[in-house]
């Protein structure tokens, strides 16, 4: 047995198979075969495992987010199959007596780039396709694995996992991850949260040579044990017992409500990043979904998704939450959460770059086609709009005024739609500064304290180096937030905690003695969020912070 320790980010115990994904070189190198038969063979069977891939990635999607999000991967299919691009490849592979990596790669970029110089939308809008599936083909010819054997449950090793590359693992495939990089407030760490899925960081001296081999994970303590030995498994199902007991008393919370032990009632709702979520956020009883990081449909492919596959997913969310509230966080790409469909160029400084609102003012047509299916899918239930990154007034008044266009628009053509309330995200230090002039335009108010510790205290989210800095309890953090909240409230408005922090019990009584109003976790924390408020008066251990 060998023991390795780590950083804890997702609680809970896994006893387990590890698959462990290696990233290979992507560059592609022209080589010459001497079996052009066996090329083309390999690249028939290549193909054909590709499809089924897809066919289940379809099967999947239709089943979770509905027939609009699962059509991608039909489109892509039937691109697979198309005479014109297998037949071009083959010719290459044969005519050249070159590798069938680089013949699909100089097949797709040649199409992908006359598609581009198309004078129809539509055409033009299939480049990424082309992209996506040019990519997936190189990757299985390669026989780089990007998607677990079905069947079976694994603790999922890596050395780094981006965002992307952790969201598009089968949640009931997932037993627990491992890697080497990535912090407690990275997106990765959130996302296995979200998932509820055990994970730990910081593990050095990964092996490759893992793969297939048993471990134990300590999502809570940190530690990894490969070969676990008898003892090392016995315990692990104790504590995985004792996990399920506790969980047990928690779920006699399900349908009470969340108020403060002074008897203060507080909204306490969940965080998502897919419908794949909306299950978790139903049996843990959370009263609304504060926090939809909708930017997840748009991470692990080229296309842009359509305004009617957005609408399809945000309408199937809203009516599964019945008249429970759903905010939906407009889209927060850039800083460590990258969208290969959209450009962000070169950035020094991505975390201070191109992110979230700012580059939704600078591409107005991918904001716009997401306002439309927002209000479109408004009718469906009770959908809220979040701004992420206000940092100025004026980025606040410039996003109202495309959104009061978008309303315009679909008034004009006849498409009915409600009132949406529009609200932002306090997750700069200069939002919470201005937040008494922000309060006469927004709605509502939700402090995101993962991007707000960043900022406020100049330090890096992801680097694991300063994680003794990062620290959302620092007096100059939830000054800011309480500045917040009082210029929020004179206002008539309401502020709830959305980051990290909000499941912090020891921030709990903190949070209430400000009067924030709503709270927002990951799904498997809302009855233990429920557990505390009823303990928490927001009057104790006020002493020792400053505010
Ligand atoms: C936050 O910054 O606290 C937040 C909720 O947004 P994200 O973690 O997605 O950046
Ligand atoms: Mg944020």
């Amino acid at each position: 047995m060998k023991e390795l320790r780590g950083r804890g980010v997702s609680g809970g115990i896994a006893v387990g198979k590890i698959f462990f994904l290696e990233k290979t070189d992507k560059k592609i190198i022209r080589r010459k075969v001497d079996n052009v038969r066996a090329e083309l063979e390999r690249l028939s069977a290549s193909a054909d495992a590709y499809l089924d891939r897809l066919m289940a990635l379809k099967v999947k999607t239709y089943a979770q987010a509905g027939e609009d999000s699962s059509m991608i991967f039909e489109t892509h299919s039937l691109m697979l199959m198309d005479p014109d691009f297998m037949g071009e490849i083959e010719n290459m592979i044969q005519s050249q007596s070159v590798n069938a990596e680089y013949a699909v790669k100089l097949t797709g970029d040649r199409l992908a780039e006359s598609l581009r110089l198309s004078d129809s939308e539509y055409m033009r809008e299939r480049a990424a396709d082309v992209e996506d599936i040019t990519d997936g083909l190189i990757d299985t010819l390669a026989g780089r694995r990007t998607s677990l054997p079905a069947g079976e449950k694994f603790i999922v090793a890596a050395e780094d996992l981006s965002p992307g590359e952790t969201a598009s693992f089968d949640r009931d495939s997932v037993l627990a991850f491992i890697t080497k990089y990535g912090s407690a407030t990275s997106h990765t760490s959130i996302l296995a949260r979200t998932m509820g899925i055990p994970a730990i960081v910081g593990v050095d001296d990964m092996d490759p040579g893992w793969d297939g081999r048993t471990a134990c994970a300590d999502g809570n303590s940190g530690a990894v044990y490969i070969d676990p030995d008898r003892a090392t498994v016995k315990a692990a199902e104790e504590k995985l017992r004792l996990q399920k007991e506790n969980d047990l008393r928690l779920s006699s919370l399900i349908g009470r409500p969340s108020v403060t032990a002074e008897g203060r009632k507080i909204m306490l709702f969940a965080n998502i990043t897919t419908p794949a979520d909306i299950d978790a956020v139903l049996s843990n009883d959370a009263e609304g979904i504060g926090l939809f990081r909708s930017e997840f449909m748009y991470m692990d492919r080229r296309s842009l998704p359509s305004e009617e596959e957005l609408f399809s997913v945000y309408s199937s969310i809203a009516a599964r939450m019945g008249g429970k509230p759903v905010i939906i966080r407009t889209l927060d790409i850039g800083a460590d959460k990258k969208a290969p469909g959209i450009d962000l160029g070169e950035e020094e400084n991505p975390a201070l770059g191109l992110r979230a609102i700012r580059l939704c003012l600078k591409r107005r047509d991918i904001f716009k086609t997401q306002l439309r299916a927002i209000y479109r899918a408004s009718l469906k239930g009770n959908i809220y709009i979040m701004l992420p990154m206000i940092t100025t007034k004026k980025e606040l008044e410039d996003s109202l005024a495309i959104a009061g266009g978008v309303r315009a628009e679909l008034k004009a053509d006849g498409i009915e739609f409600k009132d949406v309330p529009v609200g932002i995200m306090i997750e700069t230090p200069s939002a919470a500064l201005i937040s008494d002039e922000l309060a006469e335009l927004a709605d509502f108010f939700s402090v995101g304290t993962n991007d707000l510790t960043q900022y406020t205290l100049a330090c890096d989210r992801q680097n694991p180096a300063l994680s003794d800095l990062y620290d959302p309890s620092e007096t100059s953090v939830l000054r800011l937030i309480k500045l917040a909240a009082d210029n929020i409230h004179k206002k008539g408005k309401w502020i709830g905690v959305c980051g990290e922090a909000a499941a912090d019990r020891e921030l709990l009584e903190i949070f209430m003695s400000m009067g924030i109003d709503e709270l927002s976790v990951s799904p498997k924390r809302v009855l233990y969020v429920r557990d505390a408020l009823g303990k928490a008066a927001g009057r104790s251990s006020l002493e020792k912070y400053t505010l």
